[in-house]
């Protein structure tokens, strides 16, 4: 973490202020995690803090201390709105580009407030007042963690806090199965522990809350969906709006199922496809060296990180699976190894 950066913000937060934390469109167990966090401790602060996100969060989330107070944008536009333009301060966490907050997006750049970034994705956009920025890191969640010990204050370092952390950091690495290999976030989660959570109560709160039809969206996804195409290392999934509705397609429900692609022997890179009703949605994962924030950029109108990113397309689902299909050659001798 830029530690001048850290002193700068820390230095806006010495009187009171009137603050928004966002995250982006559909936000994850991080963006929420590290929202929540942020929000306790700056609240314990003793400021005006209020948690806008776009639009809904996943079910596994519920449980989260403070889930109840977030505001959503797109049903509460005229409170958010009036929030994010009184505010003195917006933190902007989990996310790079002030498009990733899609329909919060303009009412965030027209506030006034000073900026502040918060995250950990690769070249974040300079359209920010403040960045705190660190790629080499397990999740926001984990940034936010040492951002708010640094204001050596651990009598406002709670439980709630650190359960909210511990799920960001969790889901961001897929339970610790990748970004992790870090002491630093091994020392965090045993601080974590050290505030009392029960980490096998938090994973199963978050994992095994599948509804029957998430469950079988899951297996179809698998054994009707999945193409391997071995001799390019790829594996794809994709799913069609009728078939999203025959599985009571729910916001979430598809989270995951694209690193089932990637655990296919031998696959380096899963690409996952979602139908909405005006673009197709695309999850990439990669192993190794592949970039696929590289690939998401580049044809996808998107980004993200090496080896997890997500784009859009606007050319319907044939035509996107036709431009994959037609990306392969060029790329599959950089997904051999
Ligand atoms: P997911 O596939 O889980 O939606 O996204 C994977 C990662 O890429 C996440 O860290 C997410 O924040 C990032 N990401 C997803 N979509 C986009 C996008 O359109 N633009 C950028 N810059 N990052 C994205
Ligand atoms: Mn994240």
């Amino acid at each position: 973490m830029d530690s001048s950066v850290a002193e700068q913000v820390r230095n806006l937060l010495s009187v009171p202020r009137k603050i928004v934390i966002t995250s982006h469109v559909n936000p994850d167990g991080d963006a929420v995690g590290s929202s929540l966090g942020l929000f306790w401790f700056l609240s314990g602060l003793g400021h005006e803090v209020h948690v806008i996100i776009p639009n809904s969060f996943p079910n596994f989330l519920i449980w989260m201390p403070g889930c109840d107070q977030i505001l959503h944008h797109k049903d509460q536009l005229q409170l958010s709105k009036e929030h994010i333009a009184s505010a003195d301060l917006i933190f902007c966490l989990d996310f790079n580009a002030l498009n990733r907050l899609d329909m919060l997006e303009e009412a965030v750049r027209s506030s006034s407030a000073l900026k502040v970034l918060i995250d950990h994705h690769v070249q974040p956009v300079q359209e920010f007042d403040h960045i705190i920025s660190v790629v080499e890191t397990s999740s926001t969640s984990e940034i936010i963690f040492d951002f708010i010990t640094s204001f050596d204050k651990p009598h406002l370092i709670d439980k709630r806090i650190a359960e909210c952390i511990y799920a960001g950091i969790m889901t961001d690495t897929g339970s610790f199965s990748y970004s992790c290999n870090y002491e630093h976030t091994f020392a965090i989660v045993a601080s974590l522990i050290a505030l009392g959570i029960d980490v096998e109560h938090i994973h199963r709160l978050v994992y095994d809350t599948y509804t029957e039809s998430r469950m079988r969206l899951l297996g179809f996804s698998l054994s009707e969906k999945l193409k391997v195409l071995n001799q390019y290392h790829t594996a794809y999934i994709s799913l069609t709006k009728q078939e999203l509705r025959r599985f009571k397609h729910q916001i979430g429900d598809t989270e995951g199922i694209v690193n089932y692609a990637l655990s296919v022997r031998g696959i380096n890179l899963a690409i996952l496809l979602m139908e909405r009703e005006k673009y197709i949605r695309l999850s990439f994962r990669s192993k190794g060296n592949f970039s696929v924030n590289e690939l998401a950029r580049r044809y996808f109108n998107g980004g993200g990180h090496r080896n997890a990113a997500g784009g859009n397309s606007y050319l319907g689902m044939e035509k996107t699976l036709g431009q994959i299909h037609d990306l392969l050659p060029a790329i599959k001798d950089q997904l051999d190894y």
